[in-house]
């Protein structure tokens, strides 16, 4: 275990997790919202993010204030939380960002780490290269050993009690993420950042989104605290948390506000189209979209940017409930219907099943299969990989319907669609308690079939039955020729 991480409770790949952030004095429940505060634009003052949101952690940016002579001689004299006036944590970030837009900055890894940990930062970061989204290999992989340089050089750096990041890199090329991750995880830094996935998310590429953070989750042990960086629309906080990530820095509540933008959990809709309010907080309660269209600008802002925040810190909490209750899934299947784009980032999340399958709790409350991609679930893959442990009898009759009363079989299992064959001992334990519509649908029934195939692959000697409620040809051709086939909706 990580010094500073501690996992509490867990869900497919989905973690409540402690940070202790030793410099604040304090410990971060994760998964955790980072807003991220301009130092020279206060939408909402720090103040009252700690106060009326319950922010825990904000994060700021230690290169904007390095360059701004009054701000820098501020923080270095009162102090980053005196500065921002914030009781909790406070994460930095370095010029990167800077970096990556304007092509250079004026600092060192060196500087920057020293000045951060001046000001009081608890979370620190080096100057790493945020590599984007389709660049060549070469340029990925020079610009990755620059950033493993700097990661080396911050692990020498005194940096005392304050934590510092290990950005991982390598732009869309899953095997440098991974390697990105293993080398950062050798480290004795503390905090994971996913870096350069803005572009991704922007482009609305979530299923790149997923296999960059899944490559990278590969290269970092179990328990790396995991920061996706610049990430902070509330729509993906549950595909993300799915795939094992802990912290978000939302800097969207403010700029979405900015331009009369209003955040759900459904995307993003502008102030102008709305007709009703379609949220309980404050805001919204005390206002009409046309009473808030009214307000002077800056004032219109503020209030946006209030209900932004607040549907932004209502999905975390609902994510971390949905982590307890273990039916993070399906809640990912329910966000996933927001947009196309964000199905596509659940059903490339299901193409790394047996990935998150080795973190996914044996025993959960609940499996609802509430749509096709249900069927791809870790637990469907656990079960599958289950039945290769398994021991059969010599003849075993696999059936959906009642057990025979003859003794032509050894014995009989249960076929339930999406896992397929199981002991009828088994009948009563997670996951195939599951409640399954009546109406299956043909992936369910493929996954059943692909069960069974697995079953009779490993057990060669024994002969199989199959008595199915009425499977489509194409269905019963993933079932082994070996295996005799009876249709119980026959007579
Ligand atoms: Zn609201």
């Amino acid at each position: 275990m990580r010094e500073s991480f501690e996992i509490r409770d867990t869900d497919a790949g989905g973690r409540i997790g402690e940070l202790t952030v030793p410099r604040a004095g304090t410990t971060v429940e994760t998964p955790a919202l980072l807003p991220v505060i301009n130092p020279n634009l206060d939408t909402i003052s720090p103040r009252r993010l700690a106060d009326e949101f319950g922010a825990e952690i904000l994060i700021t940016n230690s290169y904007i204030i390095h360059g701004d002579d009054t701000l820098r001689e501020r923080a270095l004299e009162e102090g980053l939380h005196d500065l921002l006036d914030f009781p909790g944590a406070i994460m930095t970030d370095s010029g990167s960002f800077q970096l990556s837009e304007y092509g250079e900055i004026d600092v060192t890894t060196t500087e920057i780490l020293a000045f951060q940990r001046e000001i009081g930062s608890d979370i620190a970061t080096p100057v790493d290269i945020p590599t984007p989204p389709d660049v060549s290999r070469e340029r990925a992989a020079a610009d990755l050993e620059t950033t493993q340089e700097r990661l080396e050089v911050a692990e020498t750096a005194d940096t005392g009690e304050m934590l510092v990041s290990a950005p991982v890199q390598g732009s869309t090329y899953p095997d440098l993420r991974e390697r990105a991750g293993r080398h950062a995880d050798g480290t004795d830094l503390d905090v994971f950042p996913v870096g350069a996935v803005v572009p991704l998310m922007n482009d609305y590429r979530y299923d790149d989104m997923v296999d960059v953070v899944a490559a990278a989750k590969r290269g970092l042990g179990a328990d790396a605290p995991v920061h996706l960086f610049g990430a902070g629309h509330p729509m993906m906080f549950a595909l993300a948390v799915a795939m094992g990530c802990d912290l978000f820095d939302s800097a969207a509540y403010a700029l979405y506000a900015r331009d009369d933008r209003y955040l759900t959990v459904r995307g993003t809709r502008a102030l102008d189209d709305l007709e009703y309010l379609p949220c309980s907080c404050a805001v919204c309660t005390a206002h009409s979209p046309a009473e808030l269209r009214a307000l002077p600008d800056a004032e219109r802002e503020s209030e946006l940017a209030a209900h932004n925040l607040h549907v932004t810190f209502a999905e975390i909490r609902r994510i971390k409930q949905a982590i307890r209750t273990g039916d993070l899934l399906e809640l990912v299947e329910q966000r996933a219907r927001a947009h196309p784009t964000m199905l596509d980032g659940y059903r490339t999340l299901l193409d790394h099943a047996a990935q998150l399958e080795r973190r996914d709790p044996v025993s959960k409350g609940s499996f609802f299969y509430t749509s096709h991609e249900s069927a791809r679930r870790p637990e469907v893959v656990r079960h599958h990989q289950r039945l290769e442990r398994l021991s059969v009898p010599d003849t075993l009759l696999l059936t959906e319907g009642n057990a025979p009363r003859s003794d032509e079989f050894d014995d009989a299992w249960r076929v339930e669609p999406p896992f397929g064959p199981f002991p009828r001992a088994l009948s009563k334990s997670y996951p195939l308690t599951a409640e399954v519509p009546a109406r299956t649908d043909r992936a369910a029934l493929e996954a059943a079939a692909d069960g069974v195939a697995t079953l009779v692959a490993t057990n060669p000697e024994t002969t199989f039955t199959l008595a199915h409620e009425g499977w489509p040809a194409a269905v019963l051709e993933r079932v082994p020729d070996a295996v005799a086939l009876v249709d119980l909706t026959a007579n």
